[in-house]
């Protein structure tokens, strides 16, 4: 039975876990090179991208992290989703850029911190809870938008890697994490 692996350098990453759980399927909590060894695929869960990044490099972790989503399923949310594009702005950072996305960060502005909307996966309305959330601009030829909200694209898939500018692990539907889980299965 394969293993998800969820980034446990900061933010929400037990609330995952729980979801997972939820749909039957372990995991680890990951903060070493060492840790992704055995896992079918990794979550990276909404935080700070700032601070995620700094303990990434503490860990040198940039380069196995990269090495981890050449070949298997990743799933980035909020912060996740910043760590995963190919481009970062507002400002400029570094990124694994496992997905041909261009993110800009915070960009629902200082006004509108956090907001809960309805947004539509396959015709299924979900929750998603957006908080000081980045904004996808930009996305590549082999990179399909899954759900959008006010027109700009929310949830993309690449077939192998997902990002999600909102937070699915804090809402009661498991309508997202199930499409990543069945990856890894
Ligand atoms: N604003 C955060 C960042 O830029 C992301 C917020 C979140 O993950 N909820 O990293």
């Amino acid at each position: 039975m394969p293993i998800a692996g969820v980034l446990a350098l900061q933010g929400d990453f037990e609330a995952h876990q729980r979801v997972l759980a939820g749909l039957g399927l372990s995991s680890v909590q990951v903060r070493t090179a060492a840790g992704l060894a055995g896992c079918g695929g990794l979550i990276i869960p909404g935080g700070e991208s700032t601070t995620m990044l700094k303990m990434i490099g503490y860990e040198n972790l940039l380069e196995p992290l990269r090495e981890f989503g050449r070949s298997k399923p990743v799933f980035g949310t909020c912060a996740g989703a910043i760590l995963l594009a190919r481009e970062v702005s507002n400002p400029v950072q570094v990124s694994l850029g496992l997905m041909d996305i261009s993110v800009e960060r915070n960009a629902y502005g200082r006004q509108v911190h956090s907001h809960v909307a309805r947004i539509a996966i396959d015709e299924e309305e979900v929750e998603a809870v957006f908080i000081r959330a980045p904004v996808i601009r930009r996305v590549g030829p082999s990179t399909r938008v899954l759900a959008r909200f006010e027109g700009t694209p929310v949830l993309v898939d690449d077939g192998l890697h997902m990002a999600a500018t909102f937070h699915p692990e804090l809402t009661s539907s498991d309508r997202v994490h199930r499409l990543f889980a069945a990856r890894i299965r």
